[in-house]
């Protein structure tokens, strides 16, 4: 009985794990979907509303670019997920162990500055930066280049997807800006249960609604991990009031992103080794917090 409820329990963790990612995948392949129907059919939302005829190079312009963003979300997301930052695996050497190292008893090892311990991936990770719920796997030293184009792209094309469903909400404030039309853009199940609306346009409306939110989530995650970038720090440092690996925003940059820092993130495919190893740090400022 007791094997049974730990291994119940462990399908549940590991589904609960997957869940995330899963839902993410299903929301980018629904908008980019949705996107695409309104490209190629251009469907209004009621019958009386005009179609706009686009010419057939226009469609192809926004088709290439919305798969573009698809292509570099879901490949960077998969080498983020692959590309693991923790210690397993890697010499950190025991020389040498200077100011910043520590020992984390959960692994039994001296771990090298800005490494810190997850408690979700059981590992310490190098340079971490911190466990993102969404992708079930910490962000750090090898894989912060994966995380940021996967930022970016989700980002210009929520952008994206957010202009091309105007049209939805302007539907939708056709009456005006009353309680009930700003009720309908936030929750459109609103819709749904009082019969308002056929589930098609419930279903454009949703997704409209979606890419708002998410744009807006979207913002806020990549324009602090653009500044943190900028700047040198990981998120735990920017918390602590710390920079004392910051190189100068083109140090910086280099560092993060690596050698072709300036064109890597239009694909993942170019290779752009990063310059340092993950374990040593050049220190050029206050290890202590600020006070
Ligand atoms: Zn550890
Ligand atoms: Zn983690």
């Amino acid at each position: 009985m007791t094997s049974f409820a730990s291994k119940t329990f462990c399908r549940v963790e590991k589904l609960c794990h997957h869940l995330p990612v899963v839902l993410n995948t299903f929301l980018v392949f629904s908008i980019t979907g949705e996107v695409s129907y309104l490209v190629m059919v251009e469907a209004p939302l009621e019958p009386d509303q005009k179609k706009t005829i686009w010419s057939s190079r226009w469609k192809t312009a926004h088709l290439i670019s919305q798969y573009f963003m698809l292509i570099n979300i879901c490949w960077n997301a998969m080498l983020f997920i692959k590309t693991s930052p923790s210690i397993r695996g890697v010499f950190l050497g025991g020389e040498g162990m200077g100011q910043g190292w520590r020992y984390c008893y959960n692994c039994e090892t001296h771990t090298p500055p800005r490494c810190s311990h997850c408690y979700d991936c059981k590992v310490c990770v190098l340079r971490r930066d911190h466990h993102c719920v969404f992708f079930g796997q910490c962000v750090g030293f090898r894989n912060y280049r994966y995380f940021l184009s996967c930022l970016l792209f989700m980002w210009s094309g929520l952008l994206y997807a957010t202009l091309m469903n105007a049209e939805v909400f302007l539907v939708i404030l056709k009456e005006g800006v009353t309680v009930h039309s700003v009720l309908l853009l936030l929750i459109p199940w609103i819709m749904l249960i009082s019969g308002q609306v056929s589930p098609r346009a419930f279903a454009f409306a949703f997704i409209a609604d979606t890419c708002v939110v998410g744009f807006l989530l979207v913002s806020a995650f990549f324009f602090f991990h653009l500044v943190l970038m900028f700047r040198g720090q990981t998120t735990r440092e920017w918390y602590s009031s710390r920079r004392p690996y910051s190189l100068g925003v083109m140090g910086n940059l280099y560092h993060t992103l690596g050698l072709r820092w300036y064109v890597c993130w239009l694909c993942p495919l170019i290779p752009s080794p990063l310059p340092g190893d993950g374990i040593s740090f050049q220190v050029t400022g206050s290890l202590e917090p600020a006070r």
